[in-house]
């Protein structure tokens, strides 16, 4: 941990047991999380699932956070959270309570395993793209470019804004 308050973004997902009140459950867990600050969260989207299509549409949120913890404690609070709601981990991509991702994190490169920031989904997937435009249009993710650009060659295919 260190004095200084970075910003992160987390992205959330649920398809399962209420998705939209477990997404919101979920930010409400971000904000009991040690130094760190839940400081925004963008609009819900309604998507269509990735992977496996027999399965619920997903709700899809970013959350922007300012914490003092290192990525790799971030993560560690972020994973104790989905266990703590209950997650269970079985086919890849399927259907979930809650997933949360730490897309990225200012000043971080990592690629670790069990850990790579920013994470590799940042870069394609729609339903992270226009949540992350909606609160941080402004930044740009070495390595990536300019989240505007991601967000226009993503397109918005399968999600729409539920509230
Ligand atoms: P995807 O990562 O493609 O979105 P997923 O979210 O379904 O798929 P999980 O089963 O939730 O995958 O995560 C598998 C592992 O990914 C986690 O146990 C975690 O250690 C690792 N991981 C690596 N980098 C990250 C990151 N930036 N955010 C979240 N998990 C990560
Ligand atoms: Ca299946
Ligand atoms: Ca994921
Ligand atoms: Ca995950």
């Amino acid at each position: 941990m260190s004095l200084l308050w970075r910003p992160a973004y987390v992205g959330i997902g649920s398809n399962l047991d209420s998705p939209r009140e477990r997404v919101l459950e979920a930010i409400e867990r971000m904000k009991a999380l040690a130094a760190t600050r839940l400081e925004i969260r963008s609009p819900l989207y309604l998507t269509r699932p990735l992977g496996p299509q027999d399965q619920p549409d997903f709700v899809n949120a970013v959350a922007g956070l300012l914490t003092q913890l290192s990525a790799r404690d971030l993560l560690g609070g972020l994973l104790g959270i989905e266990q703590n709601m209950g997650r269970d981990r079985r086919e890849r991509w399927g259907p979930r309570i809650i997933d949360l991702d730490l897309l990225w994190m200012v000043g971080a490169a990592i690629d670790e395993p069990g850990l790579t920031v920013p994470h590799p989904g940042v870069s394609t997937r729609n339903f992270v793209l226009y949540p992350l435009a909606d609160i941080a249009p402004l930044i740009k993710i070495p390595g990536l470019g300019a989240l505007l650009d991601l967000k226009r060659d993503a397109g918005g295919d399968g999600i729409s804004v539920l509230e």
